[in-house]
């Protein structure tokens, strides 16, 4: 009994194997022409101040409406992506159709709406990014103060003066730079003092918890970016209390469900076109569900 079970363990488990790898091959060969078939779109999730509830900005979000499997959520086509160097296509594509929008969110010149961008590791390992940024801004019209970069920790990991000197480039071109998932990472403290970096994004994983240990670590988070003149913005936002809590500690930013989720180009160019400076709200009337 125990050597036929064992069997057939083996078999679920080689069988799972293939299947995955064989997914990966069909993600991977799929998302080739994902670019070219136009199944890729940039949904855009409103940021927001906590103390007025006004949206400053969103964050470009990649989705892939794959014409069999629907929707495929980022955490499985972005890996196979960036073990592939596809990213770095894709994420040109993603910073091209980010400062379209960014430029056409901006053209009435009113308060600035920043569009964030992520950006992966491998994008920055890849020759030419900095002169494909400058490119695209040429082309698009889009002016770098209103695209904030995200980055993940990983990427200040080894603190290479290479990654140093693009940050610093990125941010005297005009950019401002976030650390993503702020607090997930492996990385050392002290990269925060060496790196130029404006603002850090606390990731959703202390947010959503009520636990008083994430409340006291939520709490350090922020001081230490008053300490280092950072500005911060609470990911996964999803409850008036997690709203409140962020205000009252003296957190600046908002993102979440609370909110909004990431919607198309056509509804966040809708939303900020009603936003305050327009004498609309989005606290009190759209965004709240
Ligand atoms: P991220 O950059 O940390 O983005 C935030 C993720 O949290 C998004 O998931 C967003 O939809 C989700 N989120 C926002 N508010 C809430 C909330 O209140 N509750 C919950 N449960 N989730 C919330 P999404 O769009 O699935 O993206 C996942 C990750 O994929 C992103 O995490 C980012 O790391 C990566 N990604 C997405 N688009 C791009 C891209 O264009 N380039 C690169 N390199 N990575 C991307
Ligand atoms: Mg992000
Ligand atoms: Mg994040
Ligand atoms: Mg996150």
């Amino acid at each position: 009994l125990a050597k036929r079970s064992g069997r057939n363990s083996f078999r679920f488990y080689s069988k799972d194997l293939t299947a995955s790898a064989e997914e990966r091959m069909r993600l991977e060969s799929d998302l080739r022409r994902a670019i070219e078939r136009g199944e890729l779109e940039l949904h855009y999730q409103p940021k927001v101040l906590l103390d007025s509830g006004a949206m400053i900005g969103s964050e470009a979000l990649l989705r892939w409406r794959h014409p069999v499997m629907g929707m495929v959520p980022p955490v499985r086509f972005i890996p196979v992506a960036e073990d592939t160097g596809l990213i770095v296509e894709l994420g040109r594509w993603v910073l091209r159709e980010a400062c379209q929008t960014a430029a056409e969110l901006n053209a009435d010149g009113r308060i600035p709406h920043k569009v964030a961008i992520n950006l992966s590791v491998k994008q920055f390992q890849s020759a030419g990014l900095i002169k494909s940024i400058a490119e695209i801004l040429e082309e698009t019209g889009c002016r770098a103060e209103w695209v904030e970069i995200e980055i993940t920790e990983s990427l200040l990991l080894d603190q290479k003066d290479e990654t140093l000197h693009m940050l610093s480039e990125l941010r005297s071109m005009g950019f401002s730079i976030a650390i993503d998932d702020f607090g997930t990472g492996y990385s050392a403290l002290n990269y925060l003092a060496r790196f130029p970096i404006d603002t850090l994004k606390i990731d959703r994983s202390f947010i959503n918890s009520v636990d008083k240990r994430n409340e006291e670590l939520v709490k350090a988070i922020l001081s230490i970016a008053r300490c280092l003149g950072q500005s911060v913005v609470a990911e996964g936002v999803e409850t008036t209390e997690q709203a409140a809590f962020l205000a009252a500690n003296g957190c600046g930013t908002a993102q979440g469900f609370l909110y909004s989720k990431a919607v198309p180009k056509g509804d966040i160019m809708a939303l900020w076109r009603r936003s305050p400076a327009n004498g609309f709200d989005p606290a009190k009337i759209e965004f709240r569900g």
